[in-house]
């Protein structure tokens, strides 16, 4: 780690370093192995802060950070030596319920780093078995495994929430979905979820969407409670888009801009997130130059690491290594004050939840 750090600089130096390189787990744990979001992992709680950090990807084997318990703690170490002391989060509560016919809560959703329930309401996209596929993402491989059902009803979304927020305390909720082929089906169900958990709980939702044709249908996630809203990009160098996520690069980058406008002028400035992904092979100055771009718009850049989940189509890849991603959040850091943007504004979500990313540690400057 860079000379000369001071303690805060080598706890978030240590989260960059985690989610790049991976951690070997030598202590026994109680943990997942699919699903959506971070959908390989752990997170661990890093001095008061969640953090999933990537244990499976074959590039785990060379790092140098394990995961060992001493006398009941959890330790990362380096090379043999005591790094920090980390929590590792039970399995929740609300896992062991099941619904009346059968379904377990958490083939519904499931817990994202520690207070958001995540769920992926659709768990098809009808990229999937096309040449458009995003070479990143492992939307079906937890359907292939039975670990969850297709469709999530917005009624058992506020069961399990019901069940999460007695149990586990959750504070906020994200619904994600592979893209339908009719995208006002897709987001009247998102509304109708968003609908019916606002009708019995106050939890802030976000929502997950390809750029809609139609801005109404924004008005209507809003309509329906929904709090924040993230349409990705994941990343503005167009070679590297028609690679990574062709279905993406397909559509016009001015219908990214324009609904991420309208998203902004409906839910407001820092309640609309793009993720960026860095280590798809992207010019380095492409990140910061669509960071500057979506902060000009009041959109937060969630900038993440290349998580390569097994089974998907870069799974043989490693994540970007860590000086270049503090590289890339310091200069994003610093877009973010210039337009008053921060995690601590966003209301629900990826964002709010911060678990994948290193760049919420580098906000203060
Ligand atoms: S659009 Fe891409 S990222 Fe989204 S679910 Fe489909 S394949 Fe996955």
């Amino acid at each position: 780690m860079p000379a000369g750090s001071n303690q805060g600089d080598l706890n978030r130096h240590l989260s960059v370093h985690l989610q790049s390189m991976g951690l070997r787990i030598e202590a026994p744990l109680e943990r997942r192995t699919g699903g959506a979001g971070p959908a390989e992992g752990i997170t661990v709680i890093l001095k008061g802060r969640p953090l999933t950090v990537p244990t499976l990807g074959s590039f785990v084997e060379q790092s140098p950070y394990t995961l060992q318990s001493r006398n009941g703690e959890h330790h990362i170490f380096n090379d043999g030596s005591p790094l920090s002391q980390v929590t590792v989060p039970g399995i929740p509560g609300y896992y062991q319920l099941t619904t009346a016919q059968g379904i377990p809560y958490s083939s519904i959703a499931l817990l994202h780093g520690d207070r958001c329930l995540g769920s992926t309401v659709f768990q098809t996209c009808r990229y999937w078995n096309s040449p458009r596929r995003c070479a990143f993402c492992g939307i079906e491989l937890s359907l292939q495994k039975s670990a969850t059902v297709h469709t999530k009803s917005p009624e058992q979304l506020l069961e399990v929430a019901q069940a999460a927020l007695r149990l586990d305390r959750i504070e906020h909720i994200t619904l994600t979905t592979g893209t339908r082929a009719d995208e006002s089906e897709e987001i009247t169900h998102l509304a109708a979820c968003c609908s019916v958990i606002k009708s019995q709980t106050s939890l802030p939702i976000h929502v997950q969407i390809m750029p809609p044709t139609d801005p109404g249908l924004l008005e209507l996630l809003k309509a329906s409670g929904a709090d924040t809203v993230g349409i990705h990009i994941e990343s503005f160098d167009d070679d590297v888009l028609r690679k990574a996520a062709p279905c993406k690069a397909a559509l016009d980058r001015g219908r990214f801009i324009s609904s991420w406008k309208e998203a902004v002028t409906i839910f407001g400035r820092n309640q609309v997130s793009s993720f960026l992904i860095a280590g798809l092979g992207e010019k380095p100055d492409s990140i910061i130059e669509g960071a500057a771009l979506l902060c000009d718009l009041g959109v937060y850049p969630f900038i993440v690491p290349l998580r390569p989940i097994p089974g998907t189509l870069l799974e043989a890849q490693s994540p970007p290594a860590p000086d270049a991603m503090i590289e890339i959040y310091r200069h994003a850091s610093a877009l973010l004050r210039q337009s008053g943007l921060s995690w601590e504004k966003s209301k629900a979500g990826c964002v709010r939840c911060g678990a994948c990313s290193g760049l919420p540690d580098y906000e203060r400057g």
